[in-house]
């Protein structure tokens, strides 16, 4: 059976069914229905911040509180990252300045980022990268020192704490996504947390045209909203999300079991006062030390119906998008790691045969290279 690198979680059919059935009633289908309200409220409570504001999707909401802050220049950020972080820095008209990552969580490397930071510096977007938390004391310091905004792409953290505070309450503000593949999803959609009033009050105009009232626009807004059936879907999920992640937990434990003493291939480690989340679970390999290489190892699992992603190479400063405005070889740790990571299959629904058969094939291609 096909083995795919997520599978999204679905709430049961009939709970889903019976939660949508007063749309028919109330035919309030978006713009900020009783659905949408009733999951930003759920949504405060279960991250543990003061304010939500929902969006249609993860990038969207990125794009926008960019915008909303009203940010020029450059904005200091991880070329290992999914395309939408640079994307939302680009789309604004800023310039991104890429960081190293660290090899051991694979999150911007705080030590680089000082020298970085001119006089056109606005901002710094980190990226808690696989829900790995990144340094958020560290980051909050310089950001204090030098007087710049901190917007986090938490798209990968849904669920996080550090030391009991939820990780969306870190920063100026943080972007979730909702999307289908995530570990929480309203099938698309995503979020912003921040504890600014005035920048949930200004998000919620921009995410619908820039209207303050029905006279008058006074802002350059798109169309951001999340819609009834989508918040529907995320409040059906929310019911059952520590469950989700307990069993993410366990097919986690199994990989780490399996892979844990694999010569050449390089696990995450659980971080130190962290609550997971356990998104996603990917591995770094040392073809010299391993004796097969991340080709050889996705090409083999694929034969057997089984599909990783190299998440995330190419870097975005790599991208064809980008050509000939970035120079990787600035930011050499990323650059080898995004050359040797495969992510590898994580859902709610892998059993411990699954993980210990993918295990199986992945040791199996030891001394492919010989
Ligand atoms: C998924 C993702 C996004 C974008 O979110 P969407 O909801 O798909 O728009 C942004 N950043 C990262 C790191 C992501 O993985």
């Amino acid at each position: 059976m096909r083995i795919n690198v997520i599978k999204s979680s679905m709430p049961p059919f009939e709970e889903y069914v019976e939660a949508i059935k007063p749309l028919w009633e109330s035919v309030w289908l978006t713009n900020m229905g009783v659905n949408h309200e009733k999951l930003a409220e759920r949504l405060c409570e279960y991250l543990k911040v003061s304010n939500v504001s929902l969006f249609v999707n993860g990038h969207m909401a990125l794009e926008l509180v960019l915008q909303a802050m009203d940010l020029e220049g450059e904005v200091i950020t991880t070329p290992f990252t999914f395309t939408s972080t640079t994307h939302a820095i680009v789309r604004n008209g800023l310039t991104p300045v890429f960081c190293d990552i660290n090899p051991r969580d694979y999150t911007m490397d705080v030590s680089k980022i000082e020298e970085l930071i001119t006089d056109r510096t606005c901002a710094i977007v980190p990226v808690h990268v696989y829900g790995c938390l990144c340094d958020v004391e560290a980051i909050e310091a310089i950001a204090k020192k030098h007087n710049l905004k901190v917007i986090y792409d938490a798209a990968h953290a849904f669920g996080v704490e550090y030391k009991g505070r939820g990780v969306g309450t870190f920063g100026d503000a943080s972007m979730f996504s909702f999307h289908a593949t995530k570990v929480f999803h309203t099938i698309e959609g995503g979020a912003i947390t921040t504890d600014d009033r005035e920048l949930i009050y200004k998000l919620w105009k921009l995410k619908d045209f820039g209207i303050k009232d029905e006279e008058v626009v006074d802002g350059i807004g798109a169309n951001a909203k999340m819609n009834e059936f989508c918040a529907v879907m995320g409040l059906c999920n929310l019911d059952h999300i520590d469950e989700e992640i307990a069993k993410r937990e366990k097919v986690t434990g199994r990989y780490r079991q399996n892979l844990a003493d694999v010569k050449g291939i390089t696990i995450l480690q659980p971080q130190k006062d962290v609550k997971p989340n356990h998104a996603y679970f990917p591995i770094v390999v040392d073809e010299k030390e391993f004796g097969a290489g991340r080709q050889t190892i996705y090409d083999r699992l694929r034969e057997n119906d089984i599909y990783t992603r190299k998440y995330f190479y190419p870097l975005t400063s790599d991208m064809d998008c980008y050509r000939g405005r970035f120079d990787s070889s600035l930011t050499p740790v990323a650059k080898q790691i995004a050359e040797r990571v495969l992510t590898l299959p994580m859902s709610a629904h892998l059993t411990e045969e699954d993980v210990d058969r993918i295990c199986d094939i992945i040791k199996d291609c030891r001394g492919a290279i010989n």
